[in-house]
């Protein structure tokens, strides 16, 4: 089924209430959290639509369709890449996007570096930690993040701005929760650290079925795509 204009306006607005009702919840500012509009899988027609309906940051997943789309609605988005992103692929994408997500290993950030430094970027991104430490996820263990950002933040095309997580799927609100206020945890911690070169400004965490309590936890980036859009086919 294709969107229409007012059903992706809808949709946004129904999505924006929720995360100001989350915010007052928790005794937070609404416009200090970001609502990042998924497009993966999303036609042009509906990047255009999502546009008129006010969005104006998208994350896609794969380097494929940001190339595909990038070209026409370079302008009118930021675009954050939010998947895992393979080391090959980094030239790609080094000169379009303006947030990437999902950092996972030391072997793509200084590749990312590298490709940067290239054509004179310095890189903002965000580093993925598998929390949960689930085998099927990418991601830096919670016993390695310290080591991690210490050997990312010597980089010289790349800077650390925050943390994002991936939870897993699941009904159960209070794993959610614990998942969460593990990352915001984490998050405090190393802000307290205070490394050079490193800004822990934001925490990417929370989709379309849990954003609400990723934001009760801490979350100031919240990434959504099937309560915009609907389901993906
Ligand atoms: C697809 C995706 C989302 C959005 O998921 P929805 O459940 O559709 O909101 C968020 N983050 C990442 C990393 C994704 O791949």
């Amino acid at each position: 089924m294709s969107m229409t204009q007012s059903m992706i306006q809808e949709n946004l607005d129904r999505i924006n209430n929720r995360v100001i009702d989350a915010a007052h919840r928790s005794g937070r500012t609404p416009s200090e959290i970001l609502v990042v509009a998924v497009t993966k899988t999303q036609s042009a027609e509906t990047l255009e639509l999502a546009y008129n309906a006010g969005v104006r940051v998208v994350g896609e997943n794969r380097v494929q369709e940001v190339l595909e789309k990038w070209p026409n609605f370079e302008q009118k988005f930021e675009w954050h890449l939010i998947g895992h992103l393979q080391t090959n692929k980094v030239k790609y994408i080094v000169d379009k996007v303006d947030l990437i997500h999902s950092l996972d290993s030391l072997r793509l950030a200084d590749e990312i570096s590298k490709q940067a430094v290239k054509i004179g970027r310095i890189i903002p991104v965000l580093v993925q930690i598998n929390v949960d430490e689930e085998d099927s996820k990418f991601g830096i263990k919670v016993e390695d993040v310290d080591k991690f950002i210490n050997a990312v933040s010597a980089l010289p095309g790349i800077k650390v701005c925050g943390l994002m997580n991936i939870a897993p799927f699941s009904e159960n609100d209070v794993f959610l929760r614990k998942t969460f206020k593990k990352m915001k945890e984490i998050f405090e911690s190393l802000k307290n650290k205070a490394y050079n070169g490193v800004d822990m400004t934001y925490l990417s965490m929370g989709m379309t079925h849990d954003f609400e309590i990723a934001i009760e936890e801490g979350a100031n980036v919240i990434r959504v795509g099937t309560g915009i859009f609907g389901t993906r086919s």
